[in-house]
């Protein structure tokens, strides 16, 4: 079954101000985009409902984290609920930098994605390993680490509502890309692992995405990997070639 080639931006704390917000919109809005290509944007909390009611309708719209419970006494988070309620379709989980600066486990990210998808929301899984890490040969064992926390809680979920994105901490914001060797081979890991714990048709049908300092310049050769189905993009869907990276099949 051919997986749709799927392109997530995630804008982080960025842009600064409403203004600048409203011009990134305002060149999605007039780019040329691939048609058969699905995508994601994930503005800040803060600038969601204006990004939904003022992009265009074939472009969705995520957040990029939120907490597990549906409403209460939690004072500065956003619920899955909520989300759903104010018709945001997807959320960014498990994000290296949520891991690593507000210090959130596998345990809680598993959690929050089971809340997530209860909820009625598709969840963007963030994984993947340090440098450290790679280097002591451990990638594989890493992504399977964070991926199992979700795994033993999600077993009877849908995982159509899942998109994973194997985002190599060394890579992300550096300048320093995966080969399309190295992505190729942490994706098919990825997959041999789902298959073995999950099932084969969830490991065949779940779409996987690189992310890690994908440019214009390094997105298409990335894109013929049999399984990388699209990208996870930071920095660069900040800027005009966010378009290129999505046209990157076209
Ligand atoms: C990210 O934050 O998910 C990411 C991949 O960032 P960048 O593209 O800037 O490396």
């Amino acid at each position: 079954m051919a997986r749709q080639f799927f392109v997530g931006g995630n804008f982080k704390l960025n842009p600064a101000t409403l203004s600048a917000k409203d011009s990134l919109i305002d060149s999605l809005n007039k780019a040329d985009l691939d048609p058969s290509a699905e995508v994601v944007i994930a503005p800040p909390a803060l600038y969601l409902l204006p990004v939904l009611s003022s992009v265009r309708k074939d472009i969705k719209v995520a957040a990029q984290n939120c907490y597990f419970k549906e409403s209460g006494a939690f004072t500065g988070e956003i619920s899955p609920k909520q989300l759903v309620d104010a018709g945001i379709p997807y959320v960014i989980l498990g994000h290296s930098e949520r891991r690593t600066l507000f210090h959130e486990t596998s345990a809680l990210v598993a959690t929050k994605t089971r809340a997530a998808i209860d909820a009625g929301l598709k969840v963007i899984l963030c994984i993947g390993e340090t440098l450290e890490q790679r280097e002591a040969g451990k990638t594989a064992e890493v992504c399977e680490e964070q991926l199992k926390a979700v795994v033993d809680v999600t077993k009877d979920a849908d995982w159509s509502k899942i998109v994973i994105a194997y985002e190599p901490v060394w890579a992300i914001g550096t300048g320093k890309v995966a080969t399309s060797a190295q992505a190729q081979q942490a994706h098919a890991d990825v997959r041999a692992y789902l298959a073995k714990v999950v099932s084969p048709a969830v490991a065949n049908s779940v779409q996987i995405l690189y992310g890690g300092s994908v440019t214009a310049a390094n997105c298409k050769e990335l894109a013929t990997q049999q399984d990388v189905d699209g990208f996870l993009v930071g920095g660069a869907s900040l800027k005009p070639e966010f378009a290129d990276i999505i046209n990157a099949r076209k």
